[in-house]
């Protein structure tokens, strides 16, 4: 097996070969621990039948120990300069396909289906770039890519609200966003010491598994989506008055509001961060004849 990117000393080698500085303007913090990425492909269950997504491959910390377990990997980076450099520090490995491109403006399910044709399962996996966590994860996940799910780094703090569990301070609709569609577990707290440079926050891993239908099924996904944002605009008002801001004439139809929370057997009085995602689920179906 070839030495590790993800060493201070490998990093700082290939850094200074190439002459390349770190862009903090496009998240770059690269790994340089081993132990950690072992620990973050572990999360993913790869073997050489599945085939791994990365966003962000930077230098190829990750990329290396995901052409390792994976039959194949599929990379996505938006850092021109870095192409080069994967193209050296991957050359040990046959199976990397490093694609130059913003991954919010990719055809991701072309690129799955022209690169990663044969392989059943496909896992996304990645230490994000912080300035654009949620934006990356919701278009993988609103794209209906044919994907089993995701194992992620991102910042602890939204680690926290995307897995958050309904009563808790962290729990609103980026968490219902996702766990309607997966099921989203918090794997691991990550020291700062474990990246190059250091980030500012602290990092952890997640691990999203799609489910195979969404965990409650409505009459409108768009509507539930802007019924769960609204209830939580102001978190300390209840979800009567939160709904009354939020939707359509609200104020004025503060009656139907309360019929459909009724029908939906939901107390006017609670707040948003109480309902579990099925009672969010219900609610907006009762709303939506009133508000579509
Ligand atoms: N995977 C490497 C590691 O763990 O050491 C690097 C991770 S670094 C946190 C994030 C990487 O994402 C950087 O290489 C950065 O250039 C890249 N990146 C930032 N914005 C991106 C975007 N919109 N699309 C694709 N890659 C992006």
């Amino acid at each position: 097996m070839t030495k590790d990117i993800a060493t201070p000393i490998r990093t700082q080698e290939i850094m200074a070969k190439h002459g390349l500085t770190f862009k903090k303007s496009l998240g770059q913090n690269f790994l340089i621990d081993p132990n950690i990425l072992r620990k973050i492909v572990s999360q993913a269950g790869l073997t050489k039948e599945s085939a791994a997504i990365e966003i962000g491959p930077g230098i190829g910390a990750l990329t290396e120990h995901l052409a390792r377990d994976a039959g194949k990997v599929l990379a996505f980076e938006i850092d021109q300069r870095l192409l080069p450099v994967l193209a050296d520090t991957l050359s040990p490995y046959d199976n990397v396909k490093v694609i130059h491109s913003d991954i919010l403006k990719a055809d991701v399910e072309q690129a799955i289906q022209e690169e990663l044709a044969g392989f059943e399962d496909i896992m996304v996996v990645a230490n994000l770039p912080y300035y654009v966590t949620t934006p990356i994860i919701l278009k993988l996940l609103l794209e209906k890519l044919p994907i089993r799910g995701l194992v992620v780094m991102l910042q602890k703090e939204v680690a926290e609200r995307i897995t958050a569990k309904p009563g808790t301070k962290a729990y609103g609709s980026l968490s219902i966003a996702i766990q309607y569609y997966t099921e989203a577990e918090f794997a691991m707290t990550v020291p700062k010491s474990v990246f190059m440079p250091q980030p500012n926050v602290d990092s952890a891993v997640i691990r999203m598994i799609k489910r195979p239908d969404p965990i409650v099924q409505v009459i409108d996904e768009d509507f539930f989506f802007s019924v769960t944002r609204g209830s939580f605009v102001q978190r300390r008002k209840t979800i009567l008055n939160n709904l009354q801001s939020a939707m359509p004439n609200g104020k004025a139809k503060k009656e139907l509001i309360l019929q459909a929370l009724d029908e939906a057997g939901i107390d006017p009085t609670r707040r948003g961060e109480t309902l579990s995602i099925k009672e969010f689920g219900l609610l907006s179906d009762k709303l939506y004849p009133h508000f579509r």
